[in-house]
């Protein structure tokens, strides 16, 4: 199988990782890529978010298979177009993206499906927004409407910050605070048949202790030690399918990655996000733990095939992923630092570029890249993927210190 996996990030350098290792790959090309994909792949200068630019390649190239990593593609219509051309491709139409693309679509598709999720308001002005702040009450939740790399949502206590967010958004979703942890499910779909892949959670503030901005995320682990035994399939039952049925419904089959991301509350699991794609970084710690060979399985749901796929298998073991970023990130990201230690098995690049000259390996953006590491248990996960990043030389560069520490130490509680 010839391979064309679209997207230059961290999570594309997981996802071309996986499809090197899947025997039945035989050319593995990747657009743009980064210099640490350029390891497994060969590497075309493409626009990622230019559908016609994308599908001539996929055509040039005979690829039997395209995987369109990140939102933004998605979001222009890149699966779209390659479909066009006859070539089968890992990732949801522009219609079916919109369930990441606009927060006020996924709601609406919530509601409609009955999926259990936070009550909401769609607000595009200083009087409605102030009106749904005080509806909900503090903690106050604002997310931008549309795309906004994981950086769009605030959530915070200070209603005047609130609505200064609201403000430079525009058009914002304002809705009701979720408490309980996290998890990340994804989920591998045809439209129809959907796979549940090993539950993650990521960390999205800046800081230690959950302080701070929130980011793109900082780290991640799988699987969850502290989730109930019945979680997945009771997402799959009251989330997952329900919101695919609905999709279908509207005309608009959602194939391809659909990431839930959920709260568990003391109400039970209620979904916070949806995605279109895989997480960056639970892709990293998911696809590692991964046994069965990644190129079939995405395959397989790019040609509506996913029902006569063999169950997954999965490593024994956990595994930790964590990321390192730019000074000021989330920021403005300083760049153009040298990096040393970053070319080792583990080391998974993000933001990284090579110098011409010399080839020297330099930062380039605000997650740089991410350390990620598997062990036969969580706490030795954790300390395989610290030794990797405490092995990584750049200036300035933050990470956070507590990945996974509260898993480790059995600190974490669903309320209720
Ligand atoms: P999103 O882009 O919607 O995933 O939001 C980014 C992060 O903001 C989430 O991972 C949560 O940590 C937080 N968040 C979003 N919505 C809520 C909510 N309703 N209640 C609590 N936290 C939220």
């Amino acid at each position: 199988m010839r391979v064309l996996l679209v997207g230059g990030g961290g999570r594309e350098h997981a996802l071309a990782l996986g499809l090197a290792a899947d025997p039945a790959v035989s050319q593995l090309i990747a657009a743009p890529g980064n210099p640490g994909i350029a390891a497994v792949a060969e590497l075309r200068a493409v626009d990622a978010n230019d559908p016609a630019a994308v599908a001539a390649l996929a055509v040039e190239t005979g690829v039997d298979l395209v995987v369109i990593g990140p939102e933004a593609p998605l979001v222009a219509g890149v699966a779209d177009a390659v479909r066009a051309k006859g070539i089968a491709v890992f990732g949801p139409s522009a219609e079916a993206a919109r369930l990441e693309g606009s927060k006020t679509f996924a709601k609406d598709v919530m509601t409609a499906a009955g999926v259990p999720t936070a009550r909401a308001h769609t607000c595009t002005d200083p009087e409605s927004t102030g009106r749904a702040l005080d509806e909900f009450g503090a903690p106050y939740v604002v997310k931008n409407d549309g795309l906004a790399a994981g950086k769009g949502v605030v959530v915070t206590d200070d209603r005047a910050a609130a609505l200064r967010h609201a403000q430079e958004c525009g058009r914002v979703v304002v809705e009701e605070y979720l408490a309980g942890p996290e998890v990340s499910l994804f989920v591998v779909t045809d439209g129809e048949a959907a796979v549940p892949l090993l539950p993650a959670q990521d960390f999205k503030r800046i800081g230690d202790g959950d302080t701070g901005p929130n980011t793109g995320g900082m780290g991640a682990y799988a699987p969850l030690p502290w989730a109930p035994p019945g979680l997945v399939d009771e997402v799959m039952r009251d989330v997952v399918h329900p919101t695919l049925a609905e999709l279908r419904r509207r005309g608009a089959p959602f194939a391809g990655l659909l990431y839930v991301g959920l709260a568990m509350t003391a109400a039970g699991p209620r979904v916070i996000e949806f995605n279109a794609r895989f997480g960056d970084p639970e892709t990293q710690v998911v696809l590692a733990l991964l046994e069965t060979p990644l190129a079939g399985l995405l395959h397989a749901a790019a040609t509506g095939t996913l029902a006569a796929h063999p169950p997954l298998r999965w490593r024994d073991g956990a595994a930790v992923t964590v990321v390192l970023a730019s000074a000021g990130y989330p920021g403005t990201p300083r760049t153009g630092d040298v990096i040393t230690g970053g070319d080792r098995p583990g080391i998974i690049h993000a933001g990284t570029a090579r110098r011409a000259d010399d080839g020297a390996l330099l930062s380039a953006g605000g997650r740089v890249l991410c350390g990620t590491a598997t062990g036969p248990d969580l706490a030795a996960a954790r300390d395989a993927a610290y030794a990797l990043v405490g092995g990584v030389e750049l200036a300035g560069a933050q990470y956070r210190t507590d990945i996974a520490a509260a898993a480790v130490e059995g600190r974490i509680r669903i309320p209720g």
